[in-house]
């Protein structure tokens, strides 16, 4: 037979994970000049992934995204499969054995842990859990927040401590308008948090926030932004960094802290502490969250390489509720090789390799559980193009036999009981999230559990 990609015999391939770099591999795929058909398949009913379950429902630019990828999942060779669970309802060999390639793109679902003691007590949550639940992923919905602390510690200063920062502070008129979960408004409307204290290990020029998010802690309704000046002078190595392209975000960055530390508070109900330099070491209390201890730092090492170094000055920090924010990570999928310390697949050009850095035939990974969680949404386009260069390049070494695709996967999904979803059936899903939505001027409404979305569903109509 032909190698794969022609009219006669296509490229099957399966991507797993509907997130942002799983529709950049399909588009990238659809763009090579050959005939491709690709199934996209995706545990929950919803597609978009990190897009619609991630980015905060106040940030609806970066939403976006969704009609490029709804362009892409509505042109022809393209198959969703939703509410199908790789590794339960169907294994990695069954697809192996159903497709030429099948690409990993299922993000990083998991957190970091701190590794300190404290961590688990109540009133101590990932930002993880929090993000999932005021976006309404089914995983997190019904996790509870104690919100009736005055006092919260973000713990990290990513983008994702931003987001939290800015929910929490934010009043109920600035997110009533938009497709946070009403459950999430509800309580978010009798939270009695007031003080919020955003925590780095290291310097202000090592924060990660962008500036446009850090920026917005500035622009809040009801929320002061609140930095020590003290606690902006920097280390000749971090003013060094400053010299280098590299160092631009940073330096932006320091504006807008400088900016924050010379503004008079103007009596707003709410602060946003920005402080650096301190490591928790332990979170205390009797059986709920009260205070966090950290230890002072120093930054050690060259421009680019500082590490923060403990200096044993303690400082403790009365909160009765902490936000871990200090990254995410890849879960493991039976019948892949799984690296735990960095939560990922392990690859060599973007090919899934086994323990001894061998490509496994016919596997490949995109996005976070490849490359772990960083860069914006943008950064997985051109990884998931690097992906499918690795996946063409193979083409000639591919099982050249024609491959099922979808097709096998039905029966075998039917005899085990999966209800698959597939784009119509989310077609319909959000046109009913965008009607329960309109009355409150948001917009969508989103349905919040499995049983929920395919409660909108009939019988199976694909
Ligand atoms: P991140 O940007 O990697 O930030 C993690 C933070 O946690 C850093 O400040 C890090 O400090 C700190 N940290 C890590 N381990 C720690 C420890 N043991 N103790 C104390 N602090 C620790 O991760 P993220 O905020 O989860 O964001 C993930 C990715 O999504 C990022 O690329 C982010 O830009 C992106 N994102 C983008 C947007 C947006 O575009 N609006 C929104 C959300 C997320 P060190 O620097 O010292 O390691």
């Amino acid at each position: 037979m032909s190698v794969p990609g022609t009219e006669q015999n296509p490229l099957r391939v399966a991507i797993v994970g509907a997130g942002p770099s799983g529709f950049y591999a399909a588009e990238a795929l659809f763009k090579s000049g050959q005939v491709v058909r690709v199934d996209m398949i995706e545990r929950l009913p919803a597609p978009f992934g990190l897009v619609r379950y991630g980015v905060a429902p106040d940030h609806p630019k970066l939403k976006e995204a969704i009609p490029v990828y709804d362009r892409i999942a509505r042109g022809s060779g393209f198959c969703f499969v939703g509410n199908v669970t790789v590794g339960r309802d169907v294994s990695v060999e069954e697809l192996r054995a159903a497709y030429h390639a099948v690409v990993f793109t299922c993000g990083a679902e998991s957190d970091r842990r701190l590794g300190i003691p404290g961590e688990d007590l109540a009133g101590s949550y990932t930002a993880t859990e929090f993000v999932g639940w005021y976006n309404g992923h089914p995983d997190y919905r019904d996790r509870e927040f104690d919100l009736d602390q005055e006092a919260a510690v973000i713990i990290g200063q990513g983008n994702v401590a931003a987001d939290v920062c800015r929910i929490l502070a934010k009043t109920v008129d600035e997110l009533k308008h938009t497709d946070i979960t009403e459950y999430a408004l509800e309580a978010l409307s009798r939270s009695r948090v007031r003080e919020i204290h955003v925590i780095g290990r290291r310097g202000p020029a090592q924060a990660k926030f962008t500036a446009k998010e850090l920026r917005e802690l500035g622009e809040l309704e009801d929320a002061d932004p609140v930095v020590d000046p003290a606690e902006l002078e920097l280390n000749p190595e971090s003013l060094a960094e400053f010299e280098d392209r590299r160092g631009a975000g940073a330096k932006k960055n320091l504006e807008i802290l400088r900016g924050f530390a010379a503004r008079p508070p103007a009596g707003r109900s709410r602060r946003t502490y920005l402080r650096f330099l301190l490591s928790p070491v332990e979170i205390q209390g009797e059986s709920h969250v009260q205070r966090v201890v950290f230890e002072r730092n120093r930054l050690s090492g060259a421009p680019f390489e500082q590490s923060a170094r403990g200096t044993g000055e303690r400082v403790e920090l009365d909160a009765g509720l902490v936000f871990r924010s200090i990254g995410y990570k890849g879960v493991p999928i039976p019948g892949l090789p799984f690296d735990p310390r960095q939560g990922i697949f392990p690859t060599l050009d973007s090919r899934i390799v086994d323990p001894d850095g061998r490509a496994i035939p016919g596997l490949y990974a995109a996005g976070w559980i490849k490359r772990g969680p960083t860069g914006i949404i943008g950064t997985n386009k051109p990884d998931s193009v690097a992906t499918v260069a690795s996946i063409l390049a193979d083409l000639p070494s591919l099982d050249s036999a024609p491959k099922p695709g979808v097709e096998a996967l039905t029966g075998l999904l039917t005899t085990r009981g999966a209800r698959v979803v597939c784009y119509e059936d989310w077609l319909a899903i959000d046109q009913e999230e965008v009607s329960r939505g309109a009355p409150k001027e948001k917009p969508r409404e989103k349905f919040t559990t499995v049983v929920e979305m395919l409660g909108v569903l009939g019988s199976p109509r694909c």
